[in-house]
């Protein structure tokens, strides 16, 4: 089945004791064993059934066989947040000692992430010069473990030419992992492209209607583990703090998700509420209309700022001169997301004007909710960055960011052409 479908049937048919058409909220913290021979056969993962909710719950579990058939995975993991997802992603990879490879165009809290957090914790990472495969492979030595990018850089807006990582990932065996929050799986589904483990934040388009924080963790099932036992020991050798258990070979393609559950989940617990997951599948039910409607909607506001005076510059994938137009065509079927920034003449005190004279359009930091939404990046979301750092992910000091919603397109039009006088006329 294609996308439009599996965002409303992928993982649940109907509830097998009620018949109930939609996903229940199984609001339990715990589920009974049968005896204690039953309890220690889920103990040991022998069985399959819930134990704790921690670890994993039925109104979860359907978000996560829809999130990982959307992305054409084999598992997936849901946890509390897609910063959760990113975290769990990259330390379920890499011990103290080793490095995570990533691109410069990234989330500002990713970028903090990785500048500071996992570092304390002794895992570096390395920022590439620039997303291409060459740049990338410079920074790469023996200790890496990971390669990671954005498929689309927020707010960069560069497309990531995974085909092209991937194979450089697969040349030094180690996994390409690819948060694709931006494009949705609707736009663009990166193990079709090479990526290994693929992460949301469901929080954004996924969700859609900015109610609720989710994040995802995608299991290809691809990445042969097993033909690496130096480099990844964790799902090679006897895991002490589960009896001893190998990951790849108690649980083969599915060794990866299985480790970031039992490992991450049970013992550090960001785990997502089963009414958060029942909120998360009712917005994935539409996310394919809304791309849509979000995708025409940006390409019709780009088309007004690229052609309007009051705008100094625009960088907006979907346009036919925008330097990433030719890897939108190859990943995403020409149709670049919802997100784009520009520059208001009159620089950043411009910039400032017209951020305040926005009435629909609202100020917050958060992308792909239903409604169109602005944020300046370089006072907030990337705000703790240095400056050089902010440029490498395409923050100038006067960058305007827009997440188009799906309003009616002549109201958000009209908004900006009010706010653009305000800064400008
Ligand atoms: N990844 C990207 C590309 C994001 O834009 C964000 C948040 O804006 C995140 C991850 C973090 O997601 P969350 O807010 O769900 O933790």
């Amino acid at each position: 089945m294609r996308n439009a479908t599996l965002a409303l049937h992928a993982g649940f048919d109907m509830d097998p004791t009620t018949r109930a058409l939609a996903v229940p909220i199984y609001q339990t913290v715990a589920y009974g064993f049968d005896d204690a021979e039953h309890a220690a056969a889920l103990f040991n993962l022998e069985a399959d059934g819930h134990r704790y909710s921690r670890i994993s719950n039925p109104t979860i579990a359907v978000l996560e066989r829809r999130v990982a058939a959307l992305e054409g995975g084999l598992e997936a993991v849901c946890v509390s947040s897609g910063q959760t997802a990113i975290y769990y992603a990259v330390s379920n990879l890499v011990q103290p000692g080793g490095n995570v490879v990533s691109v410069p165009q990234l989330y500002g809290t990713t970028h903090s992430m990785f500048d500071h957090f996992l570092p304390n914790l002794g895992i570096d990472v390395r920022f590439a010069a620039s997303d291409r495969a060459a740049e990338v492979e410079q920074v790469i030595d023996h200790g890496t473990r990971a390669i990671y990018c954005e498929s689309v850089g927020n707010p960069a807006g560069n497309i990531a030419d995974l085909a092209s990582l991937a194979d450089l990932a697969h040349r030094r065996g180690i996994p390409l992992v690819v948060d694709n929050t931006v494009p949705t799986p609707i736009l663009l589904r990166p193990i079709e492209h090479g990526a290994d483990i693929v992460i949301h934040s469901l929080t954004k388009f996924m969700g859609g209607h900015g109610t609720t924080l989710g994040g995802a963790i995608v299991d290809s099932g691809k990445f042969p583990w097993a033909d690496h036992p130096e480099r990844f020991p964790m799902f090679n050798r006897p895991d002490p703090s589960y009896h001893g258990l190998i990951y790849s070979q108690r649980f083969g393609a599915a060794a990866y998700s299985a480790r970031c559950r039992s490992v991450y989940l049970r013992t550090t617990g960001a785990a997502l509420s089963p009414f958060n997951a029942f909120l998360l599948l009712q917005g994935i039910e539409t996310v394919s209309v809304r791309v849509d409607r979000h995708v025409a909607n940006a390409k019709a506001v780009a088309d007004f700022l690229s052609s309007d005076a009051r705008v100094a510059w625009i960088n907006y994938a979907g346009l036919e001169n925008s330097p990433h137009y030719p890897l939108v065509r190859k990943y995403l079927g020409g149709r670049a997301c919802s997100l784009l920034t520009f520059g208001v003449r009159g620089g950043f005190a411009g910039g400032v004007r017209f951020y305040d004279a926005l009435r629909l359009i609202k100020r917050v930091v958060n992308l792909g909710d239903s409604k169109s939404l602005a944020c300046h990046p370089a006072s907030t979301t990337h705000r703790q960055m240095s400056p050089e750092a902010q440029l490498a992910a395409g923050v100038t000091p006067d960058a305007v960011r827009l997440s188009i919603g799906i309003e009616d397109i002549e109201d958000i039009i009209a908004d900006i052409d009010t706010a653009l006088d305000a800064a400008v006329g």
